[in-house]
């Protein structure tokens, strides 16, 4: 008979991360540029404090435990607080993208019943426009101070933050229940089809904030200064709001001040030295560094995922600015984080351009997240680096079903992620593709992403996005869209002989078409499908 273990059994609860930070690192500061346009100033044990507060109102409110509490707002502390005061309280807090479009701002609301509503003041427009298209909605809760409420609105139950911040007392015990109770709820972007709910438990999320934040992951300690660019709407902004808690670090929030600009003068003025968000956001600040011949004093490390990092932005920010990229994967339906991109002792000897390579990659798997390859009959494909196949992952903070959804997502007990990749012997994996994005010709698969990755390395290229353009013969040929740089000349010859020996020839892509922008999603990502509708009628030249 097996002996069982005698240790203390305690359920992981998300309100333990923020009474360890109050207690542990009380005095370090969150600091928040407002909506409003000023700085405020918090910290740990502020935050501690408004957040059972805050719960409180929640009670006052009538919001039972399992009552999903939707945000559409910015990073902020404010958003932090509500992000603790709901999901420590046993409520469900489901952030909401406002960069979606209404209609399906409106559907994700319906579709998770959200009983109450936290808005950012600029986002309120869009809320009062919707409410009548929300029947499950008891209350709207503006985040701001009673100076700032509108003085005429079309809502009659219209609540001001600050005002049920201050009728409370705080006097409230973070209640312990089940970990595997509801903390969160993330619907996917949801480019085709509806977006899907992923409801993340107490226990996946201090699990995934465990493992984020360790040296060979996000490597973030006490001494950190973190700046959360990727939203905290776009899957619990890689659970930063939860592993910063965890090491106590200090924490600036940039709103909703993401030009590159604005992004500068934050990370000097704060000196930040980690910093994590999508490549488009990075392109914005690198530009502006550039053009204004500046540099970082104290920004060192950051996380890039949500869409491939081509390694031209890699070699930038590391050779021109010192500051080291992470390259991540990971997706809603993971909390978000699946791999990272670390070097191995036996590395170290390698030159730098072999390491740079190593380093472009998705990454290894993290302890907590199982991944393999299989091919189109679900045969397991190996680990050489060459095959291709689809990736399929498991693990502590993996969905296992979708909210409101009967079927099941999974394939024998993994979860199929819908990319395309290859991972090698030393257990790195690359991403090739999304699957729907993959370009097939004759028969052979072209990688959207190495297309890219290499046009996003010539000097004059802002952009470069490459999609499947319908050929005669071969099916389908690469069409390169791209955007020049401002001020930069560049022909589509030139372009197309930069190709030369970087991929196999008849990879080439067929076409390079210049346009002034290309359109992405509330995420950040190519908007793959738009383009590919946009560019539906285009003719090869080698048609
Ligand atoms: P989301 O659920 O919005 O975070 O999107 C997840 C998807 O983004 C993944 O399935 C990938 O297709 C893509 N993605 C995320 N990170 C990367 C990366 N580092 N490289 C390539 N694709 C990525």
């Amino acid at each position: 008979m097996s002996l069982m273990g005698n240790m203390m059994h305690m359920p992981l609860m998300i309100s333990s991360l923020l009474t360890h930070a109050a207690r542990h690192n009380g005095d370090v500061e969150v600091v928040s540029k407002r909506v409003e346009g000023d700085m405020h100033r918090s910290t740990w044990a502020e935050v501690e404090l408004r957040s059972r507060k805050l719960a409180q109102a929640l009670g006052r409110l009538g919001l039972e435990a399992g009552d999903r509490v939707g945000t559409l707002a910015w990073n902020g502390y404010r958003h932090l607080e509500i992000y603790y005061a709901v999901s420590g309280s046993q409520r469900v807090c489901h952030t909401i993208n406002p960069r979606l479009f209404p209609q399906q701002v409106a559907w994700i609301v319906n579709d998770a019943q959200d009983k109450a509503i936290f808005v950012d003041l600029n986002i309120f427009p869009l809320v009062e426009k919707l409410a009548p298209t929300l029947p499950s909605l008891k209350h709207v809760i503006l985040m701001c101070s009673r100076e700032n409420m509108p003085r005429e609105t079309s809502l009659p139950h219209l609540l001001c933050y600050e005002d049920l911040i201050n009728a409370e007392d705080g006097n409230y015990e973070w209640p312990s229940f089940d970990e595997n109770t509801a903390a969160t709820i993330c619907y996917t972007s949801g480019t085709t089809g509806n977006p899907k709910g992923a409801v993340y438990s107490h226990r996946s999320t201090v699990l995934h904030a465990y493992a984020s934040a360790l040296p060979d992951a996000m490597n973030v300690c006490s001494a950190d200064t973190v700046l959360p660019v990727v939203p905290m709407f776009h899957v619990n902004a890689w659970g930063l709001p939860y592993s910063a808690a965890l090491i106590g670090c200090k924490l600036v929030f940039p709103g909703h001040h993401l030009d590159g600009a604005s992004l500068y003068e934050l990370f000097e003025q704060e000196k930040v030295t980690f910093s994590a968000g999508v490549p488009t956001i990075w392109l914005g600040l690198i530009n502006h560094a550039k053009q204004n011949n500046l540099k970082f004093s104290t920004f060192k490390n950051t996380v890039i995922g949500g869409s491939a990092c081509p390694p031209a932005m890699i070699r930038t920010l590391q050779d021109e600015f010192g500051v080291q990229v992470i390259h991540a994967w990971g997706m809603t339906e993971l909390s978000p984080l699946g791999t990272l991109s670390r070097l191995k002792a036996k590395h170290a000897g390698l030159p730098k351009e072999q390491k740079e390579a190593i380093l472009a990659k998705q990454g290894k798997g993290i302890y907590g997240i199982d991944m393999r390859i299989v091919d189109a009959n679900g045969q397991v494909l190996p680990w050489d680096g060459k095959s291709a196949g689809d990736l399929e992952v498991r693990g502590h903070w993996v969905v296992a079903g979708y909210f409101n959804v009967d079927k099941s997502p999974l394939h024998n007990g993994w979860f199929p992620t819908g990319d395309v990749a290859t991972i090698d012997a030393d257990g790195y994996m690359q991403i090739t593709d999304r699957s729907k994005d993959v370009i097939k010709s004759g028969g052979e698969w072209i990688s959207s992403i190495d297309l890219e990755n290499v046009l996003m390395g010539h000097p004059a290229v802002m952009e470069a996005a490459a999609i499947s353009c319908h050929h005669p013969k071969w099916d389908e040929r690469p069409l390169m869209v791209v955007v020049r740089k401002q001020g930069a000349e560049v022909s589509k010859d030139e372009l197309l002989a930069f190709y030369k020996g970087k991929i196999p020839n008849w990879q080439t892509p067929d076409d390079i078409v210049f346009v002034d922008e290309i359109p992405h999603t509330a995420t950040g990502k190519i908007y793959k499908l738009k383009l590919r509708e946009q560019f539906k009628d285009h003719k090869l030249p080698t048609a």
